[in-house]
């Protein structure tokens, strides 16, 4: 799962923090700080792209239209997790995490606690996958849930990408390769795919490809290391 910063609230036109009087206000900003993305499932979507509470409205009135109770969800993520109202540090959160240390991705297209987490983190993963829903598989699945076919549908066209790139490895089938896996969304599948490939991390972390990948969860090789203040 990519680990996410939104920023400091967004500001008006007179360099004011904005006040969202509603909290569907806040989508655009959102969109513009964290891509198209859904910040579970990592779904690409143009439309019915929610604001997502992380700390359900109906619980935390006072977070209703707090920035920082703002992510992006898409509508399977978004109505799995429904009002569950988890303490923040029971789950590994894109926002507060380095969540890309915390999940594997496989070809089949399942999402699972990546190897060698303590039994502590390894149930923190776990409650995240059960709260958004995100090992729904094909007998679990129903017909508007898609995550796990756009999944496996991402990974083939990754794998393709590399054969391409192995075939012909300039700069701009580099760029090609970026904008491809920008359009796909599942960014944590073109990083599993890429992962030998120092020069694809670094694009696929760049904020210019994909905003709002938290920085600080990656060194100057692009390899994946501990949130500052997070439980990974
Ligand atoms: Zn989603």
């Amino acid at each position: 799962m990519r680990p996410v910063k939104r920023g400091e609230v967004p500001v008006d036109s007179q360099g004011q923090a904005k006040q969202y009087r509603e909290y569907a206000n806040a989508r655009k900003d959102l969109i513009s700080r964290l891509g198209e993305y859904c910040s579970y499932c990592e779904m690409e979507l143009d439309a019915s792209l929610a604001v997502e509470h992380i700390q359900p409205k109906k619980y935390h009135e006072d977070l209703e239209l707090a920035w920082e109770n703002f992510l992006l969800a898409c509508t399977n993520c978004n109505s799995t997790k429904g009002d569950e109202d988890p303490a923040l540090e029971d789950i590994l959160w894109p926002h507060l995490d380095n969540t890309f240390r915390a999940f594997a991705y496989g070809e089949e297209g399942r999402v699972k606690p990546a190897e060698g987490l303590s039994s502590e983190l390894k149930r923190k993963a776990e409650a995240m996958i059960a709260l958004t829903g995100l090992a729904v598989t094909p007998d679990r699945q129903t017909a508007s849930d898609r995550r796990w076919l756009n999944r496996q549908e991402a990974w083939r066209e990754a794998v393709a990408a590399k054969e391409d790139l192995l075939e012909s490895d300039t700069p701009a089938m580099r760029r090609q390769i970026i904008r491809t896996a920008r359009a796909k969304g599942y960014w944590s599948i073109w990083m599993t795919i890429f992962h030998d490939d120092i020069d694809m991390l670094t694009r696929l972390i760049q904020q210019e490809n994909f905003a709002g990948t938290a920085q600080g969860c990656f060194d100057a090789s692009a390899e994946p290391i501990a949130r500052p203040g997070g439980q990974i």
